[in-house]
């Protein structure tokens, strides 16, 4: 379960400093698929980049299962912050690398032995439904499959916390989709906690079952989202 609790975050600004959050908190439920909706600028990527252990805020706090991240130390930080994946919208692929080379790579970088790479790739190409493309190289698949790459890559690993930040954007209804599926897939099957921003309503009604909903920095609504979106 993720606690956002009082979080208040600033940046220098021109003449006076940009209020990204302020006094938001949220609670997310383990397991659930959480969407922060709100439009450009509300401080959505703030908010996940703050649970991500991305950024520090200026006041408040994040408790992941209960424990408050301030209070970790250098090496226990390090650990907490590999339980918490954030995707990229544009994940940085190598060119020259197989499909299943690249969702390898954090697992190398983590020393994970030749055997458990194979099973954990295979099981996120599976989740991905890209088991047919694992031999292929980046720059022979779709942007749609590049960002379901991206997915795996930031699965394999096992986290359990995901944080996707505007992971439709720039892409085909179909390929959105895609990418929703894979996000549903991952709660349902790894039991991982997906925290997804969008401006995009309609992706928070296909695709989550709790919403927060930011504007100019604050939570204005909370709730499920069956209660708080309805169809236009
Ligand atoms: P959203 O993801 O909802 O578009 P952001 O969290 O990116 O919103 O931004 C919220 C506000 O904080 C915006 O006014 C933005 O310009 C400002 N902001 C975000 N990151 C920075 C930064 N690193 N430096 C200065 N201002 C920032
Ligand atoms: P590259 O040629 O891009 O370096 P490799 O052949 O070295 O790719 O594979 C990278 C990793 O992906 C290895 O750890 C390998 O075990 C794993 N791997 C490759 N193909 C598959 C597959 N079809 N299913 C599961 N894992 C795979």
């Amino acid at each position: 379960m993720i606690t956002v609790e009082n979080l208040t975050k600033s940046f220098p600004g021109e003449k006076t400093p940009v209020l990204a959050l302020r006094d938001v908190s949220i609670e997310v439920s383990a397991g659930a698929l959480y969407g922060v909706l709100g439009p450009s600028g509300a401080g959505k990527s703030t908010l996940a980049r703050c649970v991500a252990l991305r950024e520090k805020p200026d006041r408040g706090t994040v408790r992941l299962d209960g424990l408050n991240v301030a209070r970790l130390d250098g090496r226990r930080l390090r650990e907490v912050r590999r339980q918490v994946a954030a995707l990229d919208a544009h994940p940085p692929l190598r060119a020259e690398r197989t499909v299943a080379g690249n969702i390898a790579e954090p697992l190398e970088r983590l020393g994970v032995d030749g055997p458990q790479r194979r099973s954990r790739v295979g099981r996120v190409l599976d989740l991905t439904g890209l088991t047919q493309r694992a031999a292929q190289l980046p720059g022979e698949l779709t942007e749609g499959q590049r960002r379901r790459v991206g997915l795996a890559r930031a699965l394999a690993a096992g986290p359990a916390v995901l944080l996707a930040d505007d992971p439709t954007a720039g892409i085909d209804q179909d390929d959105a989709a895609g990418v929703l599926t894979v996000l549903d897939r991952a709660r349902a099957e790894l039991g991982v906690t997906v925290l997804l921003t969008t401006q995009d309503s309609s992706v928070v009604r296909r695709a989550c079952d709790e919403v927060g909903v930011l504007e100019q920095g604050r939570l204005v609504e909370q709730g499920s989202v069956l209660g708080l979106i309805t169809d236009p």
